[in-house]
């Protein structure tokens, strides 16, 4: 069996919100293992995003443990959960969250530019990644400028720009009509065809069906798994 890429050992998270103590998971424990494509199911305020921030180590467990390639990174200090996050985890969220007054192609550039690559080289990769998603005619638009799926698509290529080895998505298809969200989603099975690592969280079944597996989530706790 191969290790796992990232893996939760009942992991718990608790906001605390004042005096007020809000359980947004309650011992999950799971493995995601290279070239798997999974989708996180379950109502509004199950825990989905929590689940997901944790796996991108974006924020970390009240209780448990994160693995990433089998080393424990449950304490790594920030700089170093930072690092690995940039070099190795790329997001792509409900909001697209592109910048707004850089074009298609200097958001694509930004994850270089925190990884120091040179600007040369980032201008290529960036060209390049933008090309393949089919915005090779919209590089120097804005934001502003582009549709809700094109706006998407550069959010993918900023997430892919990295080359990642896991790729995470809230809700990727829940601001796009259904037509657009059926191309990102067939952008993601072409992506995982060619080997990514892909967890998305959604509630709609037509973007769960895409997956390989689809686990699904009640009170913070997976309540079923479907292959
Ligand atoms: P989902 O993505 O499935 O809608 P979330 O992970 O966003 O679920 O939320 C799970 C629970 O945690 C909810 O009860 C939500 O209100 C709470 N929660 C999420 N984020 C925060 C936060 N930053 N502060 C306090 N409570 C939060
Ligand atoms: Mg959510």
């Amino acid at each position: 069996m191969s290790t796992a890429l990232v893996e939760l050992q009942g992991v718990t998270k608790i906001y605390r919100l004042g005096e007020v103590e809000v359980p947004a998971l309650r011992g999950v424990d799971l493995s995601v293992l290279p070239g798997d494509f999974l989708a996180l199911m379950g109502p509004s305020g199950s825990g989905k995003s929590t689940l997901l921030h944790v796996l991108g180590l974006l924020d970390r467990p009240t209780a448990g443990r994160v693995l990433w390639e089998g080393a424990d990174v449950t304490r790594l200090n920030g700089g170093k959960l930072a690092e690995l996050r940039g070099r190795r985890i790329g997001f792509v969220f409900q909001m697209f969250n592109l910048v707004p007054n850089l074009t298609a192609l200097e958001n694509v550039e930004l994850p270089l530019v925190f990884l120091g690559v040179p600007a040369r080289e980032r201008r290529r990769k960036a060209r390049e990644i933008l090309e393949r998603l089919g915005l090779g005619d919209r590089l120097r638009h804005r934001p502003n400028q582009l549709s809700g799926g094109q706006q998407q698509r550069v959010a993918l290529a900023r997430a892919l720009v990295t080359d990642p080895a896991l790729l995470i998505a809230d809700e990727p298809t829940g601001n796009l009509d259904s037509a657009t969200g059926r191309e990102i989603l067939a952008l993601f099975v072409e992506l995982n065809g060619q080997g990514r690592t892909i967890v998305l969280a959604t509630h709609d079944p037509e973007a769960a069906a895409v997956a390989k597996v689809r686990l699904r989530l009640r009170d913070g706790r997976i309540t079923e798994v479907e292959r």
